[in-house]
């Protein structure tokens, strides 16, 4: 492609589509709108014939990584036979994945609604927990207890109940009234002031302390991811989800956690919940569920609770997007699964994590900009600090993320931040030899921006 119609094309963005994310002006920038038009593995190449490792799984979907035509053969055979069919009509792929849902989540959650996204999914459940509480005699328990930073998707619900961006959020004020916001289980900057064990929990303490307020008779849900990537990869302490779950049963709150990013291996276990020893009552996901070859998501949860959403006089979950489990998507999730089992990407995922987050703390711990190196599978952060020691920010108008993500990017490495983290969830597909590649570039650029500031 020449550089006119590379040209040419921009234009054409920029005129006729609405671009995500950052600021209009800034994609106008001489380089900044770029067209990845290859994706092979774990790496991605764009029109200027650059090739980058996606270190970030593109939004963290890429569990298989790219170009698995098996993939498209399934989706490609499936059309051939029905491409889709009116939703109350049963179909063969999606009874098929159902199943296989149930079998690879926890033991108990064998009832799965199926959507489009991940913002759907998170939708889904908190229409469940919902329309289980009103079937169940309680129709008032109408709020959701949520964490601050945690990011629950861009329908007005999952806005509703995010902790994130709350800024950009309010341009679509009223929101849905129903979230009920506390800490994160942040440990490396505790909202508490206090370090653990010797903090007794006091996040958890708090989420008590909020349904005592509001009377439980209100609550319908506790909402979180089980490791929360725009909470900065947070790693909870061992003990968090099991006593939110004992918290949620002395109050007849139901659980729901978001798997949208931890579902499907990312954190070394085929769902996030599945590292501590507690059961969600109903989980959403998405992202990884098809590893972005074709929209898909779902939320799943318990026969006990499916059986009280089901005993409504009219329908049973209200909730039927025309598209969701279509035979299509359907077909494409199941290949994807069947992928991440033959190449066992799951147990993939927890070896190379373990030995990324060695590698990267014996590789950058001897900067002093770097805070803290912390992860679970193949979800990491590395939290960059102006001192160490105090933990400060850096200041905003150096706009280091700004310049890290720019000499990532120039050496060939494309990852996410949150604010002064840097999140890497490379495909689960990944080798040691791509990921020694990446702490090298990552060496180089955290090098060269420690000496920039004086460190
Ligand atoms: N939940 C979490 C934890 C997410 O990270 C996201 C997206 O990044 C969503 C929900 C929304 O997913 P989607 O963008 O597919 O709607």
């Amino acid at each position: 492609m020449n550089n006119d119609d590379i040209e040419t094309l921009r234009e054409d963005a920029f005129r006729h589509m609405f671009l995500p994310f950052r600021p209009a002006s800034w994609y106008r920038e001489p380089g900044h709108l770029k067209f990845i038009v290859k994706g092979e593995g774990v790496r991605v190449t764009d029109t200027e014939g650059k090739t980058y490792l996606d270190g970030a799984a593109g939004w963290q979907f890429g569990a298989v990584g790219h170009g698995r035509i098996e993939i498209g053969d399934a989706i490609r055979n499936q059309i051939k036979d029905l491409a889709i069919v009116a939703p109350e009509f049963a179909n063969i792929p999606a009874t098929k994945l159902a199943k296989k849902l149930a079998e690879i989540m926890l033991g108990n959650l064998t009832k799965v609604a199926f959507c489009n996204s991940g913002s759907e999914a998170v939708e889904t459940a908190m229409k469940i927990a919902k329309q289980y509480h009103v079937l169940n005699g309680n129709p008032t328990r109408n709020k959701v207890i949520t964490r601050r930073g945690s990011y629950a998707g861009w329908t007005w619900g999952c806005m509703s109940v995010g902790g994130v961006y709350r800024q950009l959020f309010s341009y679509f004020e009223p929101m849905v009234p129903v979230a009920l916001r506390v800490s994160p289980p942040y440990c490396y900057r505790c909202d508490f002031g206090l370090s653990y064990p010797a903090c007794e929990l006091q996040c958890v303490r708090e989420i008590e302390r909020v349904i005592q307020n509001e009377g439980p008779e209100n609550i319908s849900a506790v909402l979180g991811e089980p490791i929360s990537h725009s909470n900065y990869v947070a790693i909870p302490p061992n003990e968090y989800w099991p006593e939110v779950r004992s918290i949620c049963d002395k109050y007849g709150i139901l659980l729901i956690n978001d798997e949208v990013i931890t579902g499907f291996g990312r954190t070394g276990k085929w769902f996030g919940c599945q590292n501590w020893s507690y059961s969600p009552d109903i989980i959403s996901f998405a992202k990884g569920m098809s590893s972005g070859y074709i929209p898909a998501g779902g939320a799943a949860t318990t026969a006990e609770i499916a059986d009280k959403v089901e005993s409504g006089p009219f329908m049973g979950l209200v909730s039927f997007p025309t598209w969701g489990g279509n035979p299509v998507s359907s077909a494409g999730v199941l290949a994807n699964i069947a992928i991440i089992e033959r190449e066992n990407l799951v147990e993939n995922s927890a070896r190379m994590g373990k030995y990324f987050l060695d590698s990267l703390r014996d590789t950058l711990s001897r900067y002093t900009i770097v805070g803290d190196i912390r992860g679970i599978g193949l979800l990491i952060g590395i939290e960059l600090v102006a001192d160490r020691k105090t933990k400060t920010h850096f200041d905003p108008e150096l706009n280091i993320v700004y310049k890290i993500f720019e000499k990532m990017e120039s050496k060939g490495l494309l990852a996410r931040d949150f604010e002064s983290t840097i999140i890497l969830t490379p495909p689960l597909c990944i080798t040691k030899t791509d990921l020694d590649e990446m702490t090298s570039i990552l060496d180089g650029v955290v090098g060269e921006l420690a000496s920039e500031v004086g460190k």
